[in-house]
């Protein structure tokens, strides 16, 4: 067999177009997609339960042969089910399946071999597992491995290469004789570097993945394939770190006093000891000929957006214009609003470009824009369209940076210095990152913590209730109105197209309105609505106008609104830790006391919903929330991976490897601090995979 790493599948011995076909989908397109086609687990003769040994609950793995199978009852009637038992001396143990019948009746043969795993019971005197996950064996090579000990492989697989025959033993056959091509793929670490961090070499490494002779050849398979998808991971935030400090190609902002000190006489408070600290940090890089990239993060109302403020007064005292970016318009509406106040009476332009203006309206703002009649822009990623020309742009803020990923911050970067200027970039955060994360998602950036709120700042007292506590909470938030406090009461729409959600935030704000407290004024907000109806009611809440707020997440991030004290919050269940986070920052933003309800009913509770809750009512801080909500979701969903822009890890995990995490990341920085372009010949062959995978991806147009 001469085939090469770059082959395509279909030119395989045995593959088809149909088979190639569902491999596409699963995204093997060439034999070395294959070979990186990673078993999803593994069973050897430790891992499998003897029937005579299974205990119910359990999850287990039993590996026998088929012994009968067949419907029990009839089709499309209530109980019928597809039962197959499965024998391995010591018993029997009967699978069963009330869904996909069809394919299950064609599925076994008698006498073949199956390993099968699933959640042990014990029903009518017999084993069985429901629905249990199935992996067929071959009888001599893979059955025998009871014998020998072998570890068998077990792929992911999917319906439509399970119908094409490419289940776990199917994947096995075709893996399994190209493994000899894992000797020609070159080991881009030289043998000292792999020395120093104990890493087996790489043909080894994609050979024992698959089939690994001992679960200890496994384990430093794993470990090197971890250690490169961390490592090349932190070689990019270096990388990029390490690249805007070489370079003197940024502005530097010589004048900083001037503009600043004149707001902050202006203002009634002082700032906090963390905002004068974030303050100093930034007005120490824009004063340097690099370029900024710095995070700021801080929680809540922890007052980001002042410390913003500052860094664009000295952009405008040097002649430069900032762009302020949000992730949504309301917010950009905000800021626009808020930078408005601050900047009253001063001799500085602030206007906001909307997705939705009126063409002439946008067009002057436009032209504003370019001929510098503007200082300050706020808007939403539309700022980065091509229609948008500044004249003499110098700072970029991205707000609420968890929006907005790697690629888009790279890619923003990229379009202004396409424009002739290398912008001084500040990103500002309300969702505390934990440090792990922080490491690889924003290892690339300096980072500014403001962990301290404004002085006089109450704590929100948050409770969780029941649907007894009901009416209760209403005569609540009637006497809460009456003193003059206003309210929010948020409904989940968590799907946009879900419209039994909206509907329920719709019908509990008319029954509010006629029935609960008529009295009062009662306003909706919610996605659906139009933009300029939105920006009513919003504008009619801040007057103070409308006093109960019936919502839905639109005024998640960044509202402010001081007068407010009660966010109460319907279904608490099915909002995200970081999400409640985020609302009940809405209140405590004034002198006022105030509470956050979460209200959910009982039976819709489920463990993590507790967990979520307590953490909520236990704390305020919000990177202990970030930690916690970090343990319960896992970090795929903390960042809802399409807009977090990182790069996929397929086998490492960035909780659990930790360690090796922090381990790679040193050896990133010592690499790139030892040799800056990646320009000694023993590191070609590592530079040409990291520019092949990462540059190309990740917009690092630096590296030549
Ligand atoms: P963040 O963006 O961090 O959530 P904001 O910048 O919106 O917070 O600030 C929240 C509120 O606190 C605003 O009304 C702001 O004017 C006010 N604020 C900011 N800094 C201070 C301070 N040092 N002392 C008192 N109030 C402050
Ligand atoms: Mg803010």
């Amino acid at each position: 067999m001469n085939y090469k790493l770059d082959d395509r599948v279909c030119f395989l011995k045995g593959v088809g177009p149909k088979k190639a076909e569902a491999l596409a989908e699963v995204g093997v397109h060439t034999v070395w997609d294959l070979i990186n086609y990673f078993p999803r687990r593994y069973i050897d003769r430790t891992s499998i339960k003897k029937v005579g040994e299974l205990k119910v609950g359990e999850t287990a793995t039993v590996v026998g042969k088929v012994e009968r199978f067949g419907m029990i009852g009839n089709r499309n009637m209530r109980g019928s089910r597809f039962v197959m038992v499965l024998s391995d001396g010591s018993g029997y143990l009967s699978c069963v399946w009330f869904r996909g019948l069809s394919y299950f009746r064609r599925a076994f043969s008698e006498g073949e071999w199956l390993a099968v795993c699933g959640r042990v019971e014990h029903f009518r005197g017999e084993w069985q597992m429901v629905h249990p996950e199935i992996d067929r064996l071959d009888d001599e090579g893979d059955a025998g491995f009871l014998h020998t000990g072998a570890i068998i492989p077990l792929y992911p697989s999917t319906e439509a290469l399970r119908e094409k025959w490419l289940d776990s033993r199917g994947m096995r056959r075709l893996i399994r004789p190209l493994l000899s091509l894992s000797k020609t793929i070159e080991d881009y670490f030289p043998e000292a570097f792999r020395k120093k961090h104990e890493l087996i070499d790489l043909p080894k490494a994609y050979t024992d993945i698959h089939f690994p002779p001992t679960i200890s050849d496994l384990q430093a398979a794993q470990t090197r394939l971890k250690f490169d998808e961390l490592f090349f991971l932190s070689l990019m935030m270096a990388y990029r770190k390490r690249t805007l400090k070489i370079y003197p190609n940024g502005i530097a902002f010589e004048k900083t006093g001037q503009r600043v000190r004149e707001l902050l006489e202006r203002l009634p408070f002082e700032l906090t000891e963390a905002q004068k600290q974030a303050a100093r940090e930034i007005r120490e890089d824009m004063r340097s000929p690099y370029p900024m990239n710095r995070l700021l993060q801080g929680d809540v109302g922890s007052g980001k957006t002042l410390v913003a403020l500052i860094a664009m007064l000295v952009a405008a005292e040097n002649g430069y214009q900032s762009a302020f970016m949000a992730p949504t318009e309301i917010l950009a509406e905000q800021h626009y609003k808020v930078l408005q106040e601050y900047l009253w009476g001063m001799d500085l332009r602030v206007v906001l470009l909307k997705g939705k203006q009126s063409k002439g309206g946008r067009e002057k703002i436009l032209s504003d824009v370019s001929s510098h009649q503007a200082d300050i822009v706020v808007g939403t990623h539309a700022l980065f369209q091509e229609s948008v020309r500044f004249a003499r742009l110098g700072l970029i803020i991205i707000d609420e940076q968890h929006r907005f990923g790697v690629l888009q911050r790279s890619e923003i970067r990229k379009r202004a210095v396409e424009s002739g200027v290398n912008p001084d970039v500040l990103v500002m955060t309300a969702t505390p990152i934990p440090r792990t994360l922080a490491m690889t998602v924003y290892g690339d950036l300096d980072v500014s913590c403001i962990r301290e709120l404004p002085k006089g700042r109450k704590p929100i007292r948050t409770v969780f209730r029941d649907e007894g506590a009901r009416d209760k909470i209403y005569d609540f938030i009637h006497q809460q109105v009456r003193t003059g406090r206003q309210v929010y009461i948020v409904y989940p729409v968590i799907d946009q197209s879900e419209k039994t959600d909206l509907k329920a935030a719709v019908e509990a704000y008319q029954y509010l309105s006629e029935k609960k407290f008529p009295q009062w004024r009662v306003g909706l907000l919610h996605g659906r609505m139009k933009s300029a109806e939105k920006d009513q009611v919003m504008s009619e809440f801040k007057k103070g106008h409308i006093h109960i707020l019936v919502c839905t997440t639109v005024i998640e991030v960044g509202v402010n609104v001081p007068n407010a004290s009660v966010m109460m919050i319907e279904h608490a269940n099915r909002f995200g830790l970081t999400q409640l986070h985020q609302l009940r920052g809405r209140v405590g933003r004034g002198e006022h006391e105030a509470y956050c309800i979460l209200m959910a009913p009982k039976r819709e509770m489920t463990d993590e919903a507790h967990r979520r809750i307590e953490a909520l009512c236990n704390t305020q801080d919000g990177f202990k929330i970030a930690e916690e909500d970090l343990n319960i979701r896992g970090p795929g969903e903390f960042f809802g991976t399409r807009q977090s822009g990182m790069p996929e890890l397929k086998m490492a995990h960035i909780i659990f490897d930790r360690p090796l995490l922090e381990k790679t990341r040193q050896a990133a920085w010592e690499l790139i601090s030892r040799d800056p372009q990646l320009r000694d010949p023993a590191h070609a062959a590592l530079r040409k995979k990291f520019v092949e995978e990462y540059r190309d991806k990740f917009g690092l147009a630096e590296i030549a």
